[in-house]
C-alpha cells in the first residue's frame, strides 16, 4: 500500500489523535495522515451506548493487554482493556464526563514544571471541544464536537447516594464541571440523543471527509524514524505490508499510556539498557520512557437494595424490550452509563485534598456468575483518587506485533493501601446512613466482610483490578528528566511530539477521557501556533 506523504502524521486515532488530526486538518492547510491500528468503529455497536461496551474483551476492538504478575495485588495478572478502534477508549468507555479539579492542573504547573498548564489555562481547551447540551452555563462549551449531555437514563438512587453523601458529611458539589470536585455529584455523559460520543464520531466522522485528512485503519505503527536528530517518518505493518510514511512538519505519538512509550522504545527513544536488551539501537537516551505508569486501582463493595435496579432489567424478555425501546426511542437500558454518581473522601480530615474517590453504578455483578446479579443492588468503585504508587511500561521484543510489557503496582505505595482500607470502611458509613440505610438490605461484597485492617488488606489485594485511567508513561515537565516538555515535544528530538494521557505528570483526580481530549486540544493547538513562529 502506498500512503502519501504528509505535513503531519498522527499515530493513533483514539481520545486524543482523533483530536489532534481534527484540529491539524481544520483549516485545509496542511497534509495530515492518521494512523489507526483497529478499525472505523463506525457500526451500529459502536453508536449504541451499551454497544459499545460489547466490544470490549473482544480481541479486533480491544487491545486485551496482559499484565505481568502485579507484586502489590498478591502476583496476580489482569487483562488491561484499552479501545483498539478509531476513538480508541473512548470507544468502548464508560462515557462519564469529568475534567478533575482545578488543583490537579495547577499542580502540574505549580509544581511539576509544566508551564501553560494552570486550570485557567486548560479550562479553555475543555470548552473548545464540547458542545453541551443541558441548561446554558459558564462551565461549559457549545460550539465544539464533542456532545456533553445529562444521562437519559438516571436511577432515583443516585439522587439517595448524593443525600446520603451529605449525611455522611461530605458536600453537595453544585458544578463538577467548574473545576472543584470535593465532594458528591451526577455524572454527565458524552453521548448525543442517545448514542455514544466516542471521539470518532465527534472528531473524526465529519473530518473524515476533508481532502487533506487521510485516515487509514487496520495501521499498526511500529517505529518513528529519526535522522539527524529530526523524525521523519513512521513505519506500520498495514496488511501484513511494511510500509513507510514520510512528515515534512511533525510526527505526533497518541497511542496512549499502554503504547506510546512502546513505540517510542522501538523507535529507540528510552532508557538506553532497556533498548539495549532488544537489541534496538539508541537514537536518544532518555531513562522516563515508560515509567511512572500510574492507575486507578479499582475495588469494589456492593449492596442489595429493596427497589429494581438495573439489575432486574437483564431477564430475556426485559432485555429484548429495553433494546427495541432503543431502536425506536434511543432511551433506556442500552443508553445507561455504568457510573451515575461519584464522590471525594477524606480518609484523613487533615489532608488538604480527598484522597479517595468512589463511582457509584446502579447494577451489581455476580462474579462467580460472571455477569449482572439475579437480584437488584448498587456497587461502588473505588480509587485512590492520586495514587503515589508506579508501575511501569517495557518491552517483550522489538517485535511490532508484541504487545507493551506491562508491569503494574496498583497499590504498591503504603499510603494508597491505606488510603484504600480506610475508605472502604467509610463506603460502608455511607451506605449506613439513614437516606441509604432504609433500602439497603445486605453488603454481598467483599465477602467473607474484613474485621480487622490486615483482612480488610488482604480482600483489597485479592479482589482490585484496573480502574482503565493509566497515565503518566511519557511524562511532561520542566525538568530535563522529563520525556516530553511543556510544549509536549520529546525532549532531544526535532519533529517529534506524544499528545495523549501518557503526558499526564500525574493524575488527576478522576477518569481521563475529557483530560485526554483536552490535552488533544491544548498540543493541536501548540502544534499550530510553533508552526506559525518564524524559525
Ligand atoms: C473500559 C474503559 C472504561 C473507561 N471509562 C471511562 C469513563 O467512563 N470516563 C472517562 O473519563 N474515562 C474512561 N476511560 C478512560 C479513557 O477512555 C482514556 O483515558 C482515554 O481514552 C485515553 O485517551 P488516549 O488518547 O490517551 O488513548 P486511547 O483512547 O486508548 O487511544 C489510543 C489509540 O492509539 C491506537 N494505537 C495504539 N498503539 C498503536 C499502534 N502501534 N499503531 C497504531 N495505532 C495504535 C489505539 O488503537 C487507540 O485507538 C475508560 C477506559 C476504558 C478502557
Amino acid at each position: 500500500m502506498q500512503i502519501e506523504d504528509a505535513d503531519y502524521i498522527v499515530i493513533g486515532g483514539g481520545a486524543s489523535g482523533a483530536v489532534v488530526a481534527n484540529r491539524l486538518s481544520e483549516d485545509g492547510a496542511h497534509r495530515v495522515v492518521l494512523l489507526e491500528a483497529g478499525d472505523p468503529a463506525d457500526g451500529f455497536m459502536n453508536k449504541m451506548p451499551s454497544g459499545g461496551l460489547t466490544r470490549m474483551n473482544k480481541p479486533d476492538a480491544d487491545w486485551m493487554y496482559k499484565t505481568e504478575p502485579d507484586p502489590s495485588l498478591g502476583g496476580r495478572e489482569m487483562v488491561w482493556n484499552a479501545g483498539k478502534m478509531l476513538g480508541g477508549s473512548s470507544g468502548i468507555n464508560g462515557m462519564v464526563y469529568i475534567r478533575g479539579d482545578r488543583r490537579d492542573y495547577d499542580q502540574w504547573a505549580n509544581e511539576l514544571g509544566c508551564a501553560g498548564w494552570t486550570w485557567n489555562e486548560v479550562f479553555p481547551y475543555f470548552l473548545r471541544s464540547e458542545n453541551w447540551q443541558g441548561a446554558p452555563s459558564q462551565s461549559h462549551g457549545t460550539h465544539g464536537p464533542l456532545a456533553v449531555s445529562e444521562p437519559r437514563m438516571s436511577h432515583p438512587l443516585a439522587e439517595t447516594f448524593i443525600d446520603a453523601c451529605e449525611q455522611f458529611g461530605l458536600r453537595r458539589v453544585p458544578d463538577y464541571c467548574a473545576g472543584d470536585v470535593d465532594g458528591a455529584f451526577k455524572n454527565y455523559t458524552t453521548q448525543l440523543n442517545g448514542q455514544r460520543w466516542s471521539t470518532a464520531r465527534a472528531f473524526l466522522d465529519e473530518a473524515g471527509k476533508r481532502a487533506n485528512l487521510r485516515i487509514v485503519t487496520g495501521a499498526l505503527v511500529d517505529k518513528v524514524v529519526v535522522k539527524n536528530g529530526r523524525a521523519t517518518a513512521v513505519v506500520a505493518i498495514v496488511n501484513g505490508e511494511q510500509v513507510t510514511v514520510c512528515a515534512r512538519r511533525e510526527i505526533i505519538v497518541s497511542g496512549g499510556a499502554l503504547h506510546s512509550p512502546a513505540i517510542l522504545l522501538r523507535s529507540g527513544i528510552g532508557p538506553a539498557a532497556e533498548l539495549g536488551k532488544h537489541g534496538i539501537a539508541v537514537v536518544r537516551d532518555l531513562p522516563e520512557v515508560g515509567q511512572n505508569l500510574q492507575e486507578h486501582v479499582s475495588f469494589p463493595s456492593t449492596f442489595e437494595v429493596d427497589v429494581p435496579t438495573w439489575n432486574n432489567l437483564f431477564g430475556k424478555v426485559s432485555l429484548a424490550r429495553e433494546f427495541l425501546k432503543y431502536v425506536f426511542a434511543r432511551k433506556g437500558l442500552m443508553t445507561m452509563i455504568p457510573v451515575e454518581a461519584m464522590a471525594y473522601l477524606r480518609t484523613n480530615p487533615d489532608l488538604a485534598f480527598p484522597d479517595v474517590k468512589l463511582s457509584l453504578g446502579l447494577m451489581m455483578f455476580d462474579l462467580a456468575k460472571g455477569g449482572p446479579a439475579n437480584i437488584p443492588g448498587m456497587a461502588i468503585f473505588q480509587n485512590v483518587a492520586k495514587p503515589k504508587s508506579r508501575g511501569e511500561i517495557r518491552l517483550h521484543s522489538a517485535n511490532p506485533a508484541d504487545k507493551p510489557l506491562i508491569a503494574p503496582q496498583l497499590v504498591g505505595h503504603p499510603d494508597d493501601l491505606a488510603s484504600m482500607v480506610a475508605g472502604a470502611k467509610m463506603v460502608r458509613e455511607i451506605f449506613a446512613q439513614p437516606a441509604l440505610a432504609k433500602h439497603v438490605k445486605r453488603q454481598v461484597s467483599p465477602d467473607p466482610m474484613p474485621q480487622t485492617d490486615a483482612e480488610w488488606e488482604q480482600a483489597i489485594k485479592s479482589r482490585s483490578s484496573i480502574g482503565f485511567h493509566p497515565v503518566a508513561t511519557c511524562r511532561m515537565g520542566g525538568d530535563e528528566a522529563s520525556v516530553v516538555d511543556p510544549r509536549l515535544r520529546v525532549r532531544g528530538i526535532e519533529g517529534l511530539r506524544v499528545i495523549d494521557a501518557s503526558i499526564m505528570p500525574v493524575m488527576p483526580a478522576a477518569n481521563t477521557n475529557a483530560p485526554s481530549i483536552m490535552v488533544g486540544e491544548k498540543g493541536a493547538a501548540m502544534i499550530l501556533e510553533d508552526a506559525r513562529v518564524p524559525a
